[in-house]
């Protein structure tokens, strides 16, 4: 038995990293579980769905702060609690945000191993997605282990010159999530999920819709006047289209959503949905837009055509099986592939080339191999 810590933040951290816990403790390993609070009010309700409970809270967030503020009170929290961390054997982080870089750097300075989970994507442009591309490239000059989804990311890992015993393409844990996620959902009508608002059920269950959710930093501004516009289109060209878009708390995304979109009586905007109720209206939607990493990963498994509102993606993988389409942000792309995509009668096939569930498990018994049989 052995000391692991796992630092999250935000609510793909949590997705992501929940597997990971489970499938430690499922080996009798100590978990710890620290979360910074980058995404409080999105991060507890998910950490209770997964049946977690977190050891340390470092309450990072307040308002109007920027990305240096968030990694100086990220750094200083952890500094707070080293006591608590120094028996770790390996810490977990994972993905691209500041909580995942600021986590490795502490870790790192505290010569303590590194397991960087979903390593390896790349776009190689540092201001799409920003800060996320910098922060994922960083992690990987200090993390020891690099668990690449795919073997695209292992081969962008090699490239960089990342020691090759120390990349293992295990497959991303957001399949292992879903998983967990659709068992739990079972067959239920949207209407008996609990999950899901019976307002925003209702409106789903009275026609076909698209399933939308647009956040990212780089589209503020012109990108998600685009996408709103896009939106705007489809409506009014196809009259029984409805649409339904969970809107992140971040106040730029929402203030502009509603002030765009808030009025139209077939566009629904909601707050951000339990996971499991995100997925119950995911499962049953004809097209999905999103510029989200998590939902590109997930949409294959579901069999729903998916497309990408970003110019480039570092999940080329879903795009080169058929999946998913990159259509950017400007709206008569967007209108011209939401309707090809409607109108198209095949359900994308094949297997998720991001995971088969059992990446977490993989994961555990590498860092075993590696770290503790030493
Ligand atoms: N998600 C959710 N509720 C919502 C919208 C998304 O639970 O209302 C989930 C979604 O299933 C996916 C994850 O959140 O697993 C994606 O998070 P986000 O888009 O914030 O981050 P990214 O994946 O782009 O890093």
């Amino acid at each position: 038995m052995s000391n692991f810590s796992v630092i999250l933040g935000t609510r793909p951290e949590v997705i992501k990293l929940a597997p990971v816990v489970h499938a430690a403790r499922a080996r009798g390993h100590q978990v710890r579980l620290i979360t910074t609070g980058q995404h409080r009010e999105l991060t507890y309700p998910l950490l209770k769905f997964f049946e977690l409970k977190p050891d340390i809270d470092l309450d990072v967030m307040s308002a109007a702060q920027g990305l240096s503020q968030v990694s100086e009170r990220i750094l200083s929290g952890l500094n707070h609690h080293s006591k608590d961390l120094e028996d770790s054997g390996v810490i977990f982080v994972q993905g691209d945000t500041i909580t995942a870089l600021i986590g490795a750097v502490w870790g790192f300075f505290n010569r303590i191993p590194i397991a960087h989970v979903e390593a390896g994507l790349r776009t190689y442009d540092l201001n799409a997605p920003f800060p996320e591309e910098a922060n994922r490239q960083l992690i990987s000059r200090i993390a020891c282990l690099h668990f690449a989804p795919t073997v695209q990311a292992a081969m962008a890992l090699q490239m960089e010159n990342v020691k090759l015993d120390d990349i293992f393409t295990v497959g991303n844990t957001s399949i292992d999530a879903l998983k967990w996620a659709l068992n739990h959902l079972g067959d239920q009508k949207l209407t008996d999920i609990q999950e899901i608002p019976l307002k925003v059920a209702q409106f789903a269950q009275e026609g076909r819709y698209i399933m939308v959710t647009a956040h990212r930093r780089e589209s503020f501004g012109v990108g998600f006047d685009g996408i709103c516009d896009g939106i705007l289109g489809l409506i009014e060209r196809v009259p029984d289209l409805r649409v339904i878009y969970p809107v992140h708390p971040n106040p730029q995304v929402k203030n502009a959503a509603e002030r765009r979109l808030g009025s139209q009586s077939r566009i629904l905007l909601c707050d951000p949905l339990p996971y499991v109720g995100f997925l119950g209206l995911l499962k049953s939607a004809h097209v999905i837009l999103t510029d989200s990493g998590g939902v590109q990963e997930e949409a294959p498994s579901l069999r729903i055509p998916i497309l990408v509102l970003r110019e480039k993606t570092e999940r080329p993988e879903g795009v080169e099986a058929g999946f998913s389409k990159l259509v950017g942000t400007h709206s008569s792309r967007i209108i011209e592939a939401t309707l090809s995509a409607l109108s198209e009668e095949k359900v994308p096939q094949g297997e998720n080339p991001y995971g088969d569930g059992q990446s977490a498990a993989r994961m555990i018994k590498l860092v075993e191999e590696r770290i503790y049989a030493k």
